[in-house]
């Protein structure tokens, strides 16, 4: 999906009041009606019709025909124009440079702001495959009569910030966050390759063991990274220092599948490094070792963080849905 920044600086206030209204009334509606979206926007009908014309051509907005009643939807084109708005508008984005990245769940954009300085924005994209899996546990959902994918995707984007920011926050090695809205965040750009790119390190040993060192200390300040693999470990490349990215599926060492959470990040890393380096250790950490220790050293705990950050269980539990989905499908 292709983000244009070009389209942010050509929109009249009023297109700009129809599509938050399209928002607005998307809160409620999975197709809004036109006369609702004329009411929200205090435009006069004739001219909301216009103008939903206008911003359908441009896919910002959907046309869709109901049998009860004709409607729009908000696209995600046109969630891309209202989040890349509201961080142009803070200054912090101020242009869009090549995409790096097509996740199954996201896509990766280098940006600059108005003096250059490249920086990372990943745009959430649930919905894409993981849709169905979401629709089919409504109970998570409270009052929500459908898990919009607007909604799991802001819901990803303000998890994945919350922990960014707290493990940066205690040093560790994660991109530095700048700034969030809607299903985006932006972050440092990191002078780094994929750990999956790399076929030799000077010392694959040294490699490993930092890796299973952050998995340890991950633990102990409660939390599994839960996709700690190739791809979510990136390797400068200046100093050859691992940096951790991709966090929206993290847990708790208190959750009840953490022990399997745990392992898989360790095999994974386990599993890498025989194949690619032919590397093997009979050293790696286990779970019960590390949590059961008492060495919590980072004086700080995942429930303390997701309520800090406005999470409820609840949100947590959707996404949890979400991400045993994506990761029981094939490709990441
Ligand atoms: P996904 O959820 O789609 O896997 P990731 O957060 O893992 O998204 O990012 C996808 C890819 O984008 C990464 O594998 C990496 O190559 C690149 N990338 C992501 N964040 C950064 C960053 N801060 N600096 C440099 N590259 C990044
Ligand atoms: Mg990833």
């Amino acid at each position: 999906m292709k983000l244009d920044a070009t389209d942010l600086r050509y929109m009249t206030p009023e297109e700009f009041r129809v599509l938050t209204a399209v928002e607005m009334g998307s809160k409620n509606h999975e197709v809004v009606p036109s006369a609702l979206i004329s009411q929200i926007s205090g435009l006069r009908n004739g001219g909301v019709n216009k103008i939903l014309g206008g911003l359908a051509k441009r896919n910002l907005v959907a046309k869709v025909q109901n049998s009860k009643y004709d409607g729009y939807r908000l696209t995600y084109g046109g969630y891309d124009y209202l989040a890349m708005r509201a961080l142009s508008k803070r200054d912090s984005v101020y242009s869009v440079g090549n995409q790096i990245g097509v996740g199954k769940e996201s896509d990766v954009y280098v940006v600059a702001n108005s003096e250059g300085h490249e920086m990372v924005l990943k745009l959430h994209r649930l919905g894409r495959v993981s849709f169905r899996a979401i629709k089919e546990k409504r109970d998570y959902l409270g009052r929500r009569k459908s898990a919009s994918w607007m909604y799991m995707s802001r819901l990803a984007a303000q998890k994945e910030w919350a922990f960014l920011k707290v493990l940066h926050e205690h040093q560790f090695p994660v991109p530095r966050p700048i700034d969030q809205a809607r299903h985006c965040i932006l972050m440092e750009f990191l002078d780094a390759y994929p750990l999956r790119q790399i076929d030799q390190v000077p010392s694959p040993g040294k490699l490993y063991s930092q890796l299973m060192d952050l998995i340890v200390r991950f633990a102990h300040a409660g939390l599994i990274h839960g996709d700690f693999n190739e791809f979510n470990i990136l390797v400068r490349r200046d100093d050859g220092e691992p940096v951790v990215i991709d966090f929206p599926q993290m847990v708790s060492t208190a959750h009840e599948n953490a022990e399997w959470y745990f392992n898989r990040d360790v095999e994974c890393i386990r599993t890498f490094f025989r194949r690619r380096f032919k590397y093997e250790s009979a050293i790696y950490p286990r779970f019960r070792n590390v949590v059961g220790d008492g060495s919590k050293d980072d004086g700080f705990l995942l429930d303390v963080v997701v309520e800090a950050s406005g999470f409820g269980r609840r949100e947590m539990k959707v996404l949890e849905q979400v991400w045993v989905y994506v990761s029981t499908s094939t490709v990441r």
